[in-house]
């Protein structure tokens, strides 16, 4: 591993720190404040408005007034929707630079990064779903009789979105995208480590002109502000990003309160399958980025990385040079590929899996340790010779640790790829098509990458088989999540 040292200034102020309700900043009902951490030095970089269940109440009755009886349903056409998504598209192009240097200091990631990546990708999927508006059509029905029929694709209505801490303006804008394209008024709940961009973004939405009370933000905590949202009786659907085991929670809260629809992208222990044809220098590179991208912090992570055996020794050697590589550091360093780990608690966890990796007789080719002793950095790790039933091969260990395993063929590997309760994604590397094609389609997971990972679009959907969720996010799909179906049938005079 090498180290970045040139501190350099964040160079950059918190914007907002409350409540946007109702397009009004607000103290929260109890008064109540919580710290937001820079995880760089462990150091508070401010203190945010803490929303509990009546700042949710309250929310909520702003978002079902502008729903009813706002402009927003019953003034603003469909393309004027659209005209305020690109208007709020080109605010967050015009601030790139402030929101990239906030996104790093409160979540930790690289500046260079969050700049060339997340705010690049935030600003494509507003304007993507900016042009979907006026483009969401029903279809006439030749149904039986004589009768028109036809349906109507409407606003699901007050939709509540909580969202995680790992890409806090690219979710934003995942939820917030085709949840606005299509009519809907918000409650969203940023993640509690990282909510300082979203509260800036929630600032340039009314700059915008987005009316009163179409979308909403309460900073919080999940048990609390959360779990109200999740059991609202007043919230239509709620749309949740995060770890399996809260997904559980959500749909429990649904199921016991009033049905509200509910979609969720979850955890992932992503097989990338690396054959002994592939490119090797390609496949190396890939792998390393597949799984310390964002300091390992994915949900889409290559974190099973099954190497064909007579490749294997090549791989995991040159995978080690490659980690120590890595430069670990300062995220405001230009040089630097990984900042800290997002807080204490992801730190210790990762840490953890280190431990349990080690105990359970995994080889450490690359790091295992801590860097420096402030902040939450980690020594990009890999272990070799791991096996399939190890923790660290099974549970997702959301750090920069990779866990290389051998097979031989491909029914071997595709039934142990597949062996998992999570089906996010997963990659295959190989100058074979024929085994490219038979990995694709074999695999049961919501995203496959043939000779390459985490490719993203707005416009290609992303999602989970089993318990790496339910629905689609992002592309046409993701608007049908978003949508209720009404089929209206008109009697014919004869
Ligand atoms: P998490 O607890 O699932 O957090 C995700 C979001 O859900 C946050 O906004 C969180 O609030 C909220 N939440 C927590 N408990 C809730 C509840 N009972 N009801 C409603 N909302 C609730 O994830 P985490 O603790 O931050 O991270 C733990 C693990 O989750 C990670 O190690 C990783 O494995 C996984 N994870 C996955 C993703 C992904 O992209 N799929 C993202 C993040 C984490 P708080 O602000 O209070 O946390
Ligand atoms: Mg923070």
């Amino acid at each position: 591993m090498a180290t970045a040292t040139a501190t350099l200034e964040p160079r950059v102020k918190p914007g907002p720190t409350k409540l946007l309700i109702n397009n009004q900043w607000v103290d929260s009902a109890s008064g109540k404040t919580f710290p937001t951490v820079n995880p760089s030095t462990g150091e508070v970089i401010c203190q945010v408005a803490e929303a509990d269940a009546a700042d949710v109440d309250q929310a909520v009755s702003a978002a079902r007034k502008a729903f009813e009886h706002g402009p927003w349903r019953n003034k603003i056409s469909a393309s004027e929707r659209g005209k305020l998504l690109n208007r709020l598209a080109d605010l967050i192009e015009k601030n790139i630079d402030e929101l990239a240097r906030l996104e790093a200091l409160d979540n930790g990631k690289p500046y260079k990064v969050a700049k060339a990546a997340d705010l690049p990708l935030t600003i494509a999927c507003y304007r993507y779903y900016a042009g979907w508006t006026d483009k969401v059509q029903g279809k006439t029905i030749p149904i039986g009789g004589d009768y028109f029929c036809y349906t109507r694709h409407e606003p699901v209505g007050v939709v509540g979105q909580i969202i995680p801490w790992n890409f806090p303006l690219l979710m934003q804008a995942w939820k917030l995208g085709p949840a606005l394209a299509t009519g809907n008024t918000v409650v969203m709940k940023p993640a509690e480590q990282t909510p300082l961009t979203a509260l800036r973004v929630g600032e340039l939405i009314v700059e915008a002109g987005f009316p009163e009370g179409v979308v909403n933000l309460l900073p919080g905590y999940g048990p609390t502000a959360g779990a109200a949202i999740a059991w609202h009786h007043d919230v239509d659907k709620v749309a949740f990003t995060g770890s399996t085991e809260v997904g559980h929670l959500i749909m429990e809260a649904s199921a016991k309160s009033n049905l509200k629809r509910v979609t969720l992208e979850l955890g992932g222990k992503s097989p990338n399958i690396v054959f002994a044809d592939a490119n090797m220098d390609e496949a190396i590179e890939g792998a390393h980025f597949a799984l310390f991208f964002n300091q390992g912090q994915c949900c889409c992570a290559g974190s099973r990385l099954f190497v064909e055996e007579k490749a294997y020794d090549e791989f995991v050697e040159k995978s080690a040079e490659r980690a120590k590589r890595r430069t670990v550091g300062d995220p405001f360093d230009s040089t630097t590929e990984q900042g800290p780990q997002v807080d204490d608690v992801q730190f210790e966890k990762v840490m953890s899996y280190i431990e349990a990796g080690k105990q359970d007789g995994a080889k450490l080719v690359a790091g295992g340790n801590r860097v420096g002793n402030r902040g939450y950095f980690v020594e990009p790790t890999v272990f070799a010779d791991v096996k399939d039933d190890m923790k660290i091969a099974r549970e997702e260990i959301f750090g920069p640790v990779m866990s290389i395993m051998k097979f031989k063929s491909i029914d071997e590997v595709v039934d142990r790829a597949n062996r998992s309760e999570y089906g996010l994604a997963a990659a295959v590397w190989t100058r074979d098509i024929g085994k490219a094609h038979a990995i694709a389609n074999r695999v049961r997971a919501g995203t496959v990458w043939v000779n390459c990972y985490d490719v993203f679009d707005a416009a290609a959907p992303f999602g989970g088989f089993k318990q790496s969720g339910i629905g689609r996010e992002l592309g046409e799909y993701g608007l049908q999540q978003y949508t209720e179906v009404k089929t209206v049938t008109v009697k014919l005079p004869n």
